[in-house]
């Protein structure tokens, strides 16, 4: 009898071993493969194909029609390269195929000349097209020489997969990589998804998936792998998000629930009543502060639909119950104006708020700061100096940050640092697309204000060009001569701050000079202290101003609701969201408002969608969806500060539906096993301790 003795058991390490002693690898691949980010056996496996190629079967390029795109197939027949070097001529190749013989041409690529041979099989992509004879020619393909060798078999006669590349990293050695890769490790993951919930949402197992996704058999299986790791992506984000959501329901946070005497000497003193949405907001608000567990609660609202009147109600209420409060912003600018805001509306009750800016003087602060650690004050404005290590506060029972989307989930934590858990109320401006909102901020509960105070008219947009610039000028004229008033919003200067503000006075100098000579002309910037912005914007307020010429600052710190023209530079330059914030300066009166876009350089495509987009609608909601298509989401954020996970197949938007089933069920997981103790629960767990620990703090977890 013959035993067979297992010379060396399998390596332990397993998907974590380094690609490097893999056959056909060795430390030169190695540092290619590097460069895609692939160390490990798991990231080659989760480097998915950007895209595929139906190779069962070729179309003969005399099938092709002129413009269409195909895969074609072919033998080299001969190849000839531009005469002299340096030459603007295209290398030339002529193929043989079934049915005949074509030409493909490449332009820059004279090394071709070389590399093709002579009956080498090539296969080729691209599209049918003219030369500058006007013969038909397979412009510019991709291409990729066929081998015969052992391994034709992954890269003909099926569908293959069409791989994202880097510099010395070739498709054909990395697809017979990545097959070989897959081939023997594919079975070792363990599938992070319970077997019971795949098989209840219908999702195909972890190692089935990678080969599909990878060599799928045909390209219509492809979806259902995607879907699985999109499902999978989501369900561990979800998860984390439920435990995390789960510690903060056990922490011991203040009941803040005094008899509403502030707020309700607030709203006696208000000029206007609350809409219902407001109300009800409030509502929301006011149960979750009188709770004993910390408030974790997103408000989003339009520009203009009053979030800030409600972020004062709830400041109001904590410091009735004897605490601190916190209003933080992510710009000075937003600062300064809320604290403004916040003064006129809590210093009339008898409390003091206290201000702390970085650009403030050292007694300033000093005094800032012994106002909150005395607790002088009991209301903090500031942006996140506010959490810096030298502020001390007295119980602080509340936090406001606005515009969270600009506030990394580390600051926030650093918040929660600072008490005992206070309630947190965070409040974003620029609605955020349900299903971000619910990846990002899946821990938090979510209040909408989704109705405008009354009283606002809608506002006309329009895009227009250099040529009717006078038009324009002469439209401005007749608003300010009916007696109200308009922003020109100068154009944003990439570089620096000091070019704004030359851009910025040199436009209020050269409008007072000529076209707006026979009225008043304002200029207002970053680089003016608190005290000259705040004065130049009550002259323009009080209506001693007609023109106010001003760099992105007034983007959020002005409400002047006589204004109803609001022309913006240079408006191809700036993103979707600020140009929305900027439009929102107007149409707060009852006059007919009007914002116009002028579009003056070179204008790309995503420029000229944004600004259709703006003429097209008003509703902040929609145009952030746009935005997030036009950008896609890492960019929508800004990926580094937002802590927006990456995901394997991304579409955050065509996925929504995974994204709502994988919040339930890691609800419904997380309700039932909250340590993950489960056998079954072990790989997610592993899984979430690997991707998000640092993240999401999951300090339960693992
Ligand atoms: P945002 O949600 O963009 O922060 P603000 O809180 O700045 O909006 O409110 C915009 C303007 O609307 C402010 O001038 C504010 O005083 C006013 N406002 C807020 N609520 C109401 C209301 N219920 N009725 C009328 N005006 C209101
Ligand atoms: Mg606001």
């Amino acid at each position: 009898m013959v035993v067979f003795v297992t010379p060396v058991a399998k390596p332990a390490a397993g998907l974590d071993s380094p690609l490097q002693y893999l056959k056909g690898v060795g430390p030169q691949r190695a540092h290619l493969l590097e460069r895609l980010g692939l160390l490990t056996v798991r990231d080659a496996l989760n480097h998915f194909p950007r895209d595929y190629q139906d190779r069962r079967s070729f179309v003969p390029f005399h099938k092709l029609a002129l413009g269409e795109s195909a895969v074609v197939q072919g033998t080299v027949f001969g190849v000839s390269a531009p005469a002299r070097r340096g030459s603007r001529a295209p290398t030339k190749a002529v193929f043989r195929d079934q049915t005949g013989y074509f030409t493909a041409l490449w332009f820059g690529k004279p090394y071709l000349a070389q590399q093709l041979k002579r009956e080498q099989r090539v296969v080729l992509y691209g599209k049918k097209g003219l030369d500058k004879d006007r013969h038909l020619v397979l412009d510019n393909p991709d291409y990729e020489i066929v081998e015969d060798d052992e391994l034709a078999s992954i890269h003909m006669g099926r569908v293959v997969p069409v791989y994202p590349l880097t510099e010395g990293v070739f498709p054909r050695w990395l697809r017979g990589f990545l097959y070989q890769v897959v081939s023997a490790h594919a079975e070792e993951v363990s599938d992070i998804l319970p077997e019971a919930l795949r098989r209840r949402r219908s999702l195909l197992p972890a190692s089935q998936a990678y080969r599909t996704v990878h060599f799928p058999e045909r390209l219509e299986d492809v979806d259902a792998a995607r879907q699985r790791f999109a499902f999978e992506d989501f369900l561990v984000l979800q998860v984390g998000l439920a435990l995390k959501r789960r510690r903060q329901a056990r922490d011991r946070g203040r009941p803040l629930a005094p008899p509403g005497t502030l707020v309700a000497r607030l709203r006696g003193a208000l000029p206007f009543t609350l809409t219902p949405a407001q109300e009800r907001v409030w509502s929301e608000i006011r149960s979750d502060l009188a709770r004993p567990v910390p408030m974790n609660r997103l408000l989003q609202g339009d520009v203009g639909s009053g979030k800030t009147i409600v972020a004062v109600m709830a400041l109001l209420t904590a410091v009735e119950a004897g605490c601190q409060a916190v209003l933080m912003a992510p710009t000075e600018i937003l600062a300064e104006q809320h604290v403004r805001t916040v003064r006129g509306l809590v210093e009339p009750l008898g409390l003091t708020v206290a201000w702390l800016s970085a650009g403030q003087r050292a007694k300033e602060r000093q005094a800032a700061l012994d106002a909150l650690r005395t607790g002088a004050a009991s209301i903090g404005v500031g942006t996140h100096a506010l959490i810096e290590d030298a502020v001390e506060l007295q119980r602080l029972g509340l936090a406001v940050v606005d515009e969270q989307h600009r506030f990394g989930v580390m600051q926030r934590a650093s918040l929660r640092g600072k008490g005992e858990h206070p309630h947190v109320l965070v409040m974003t401006a620029t609605p955020i697309p349900r299903t971000l909102a619910l990846t990002l901020y899946g821990d938090l509960d979510v209040s909408v204000l989704d109705q405008l105070p009354p009283g606002r008219t809608p506002i006309l947009t329009k895009v227009r060009y250099e040529p009717t610039r006078e038009r324009i000028y002469e439209f401005v004229r007749d608003e300010l001569k009916a007696g109200r008033q308009a922003y020109v919003v100068c154009p944003l200067v990439e570089e620096t701050e000091a070019s704004d503000l030359k851009a910025a006075t040199e436009m209020a100098e050269r409008l007072q000079a000529g076209p707006f000579k026979a009225f008043r002309v304002g200029l207002v910037h970053g680089r003016l202290s608190f005290n000259a912005k705040d004065q130049v914007m009550q002259a323009f307020k009080a209506g001693e101003l007609d023109l106010l010429v001003a760099t992105t600052v007034i983007e959020v710190g002005i409400d002047v609701p006589n204004a109803s023209v609001m022309l913006i530079e240079h408006a191809e330059r700036f993103g979707l969201a600020q140009l929305h914030q900027l439009r929102g300066r107007v149409g707060r009166g009852a006059a007919k408002s009007y914002c116009i876009l002028l579009a003056s350089g070179p204008t790309s495509d995503e420029g000229k969608k944004r600004l259709d987009a703006m003429a097209a609608t008003q509703d902040g909601f929609r145009l952030s969806e746009v935005d997030l298509q036009i950008r896609g989401p890492g960019e929508f954020f800004g990926t580094r500060q937002s802590g927006l996970p990456e995901f394997r197949t991304a579409g955050l938007v065509t996925h929504a539906r995974l994204l709502e089933e994988a919040r339930q069920d890691a609800a419904e997981l997380v309700a039932r096993d909250p340590g993950l103790r489960l056998p079954e629960h072990r790989p997610l767990r592993e899984a979430l301790v690997a991707r998000w620990r640092e993240r999401l703090e999951l300090a339960s977890v693992g």
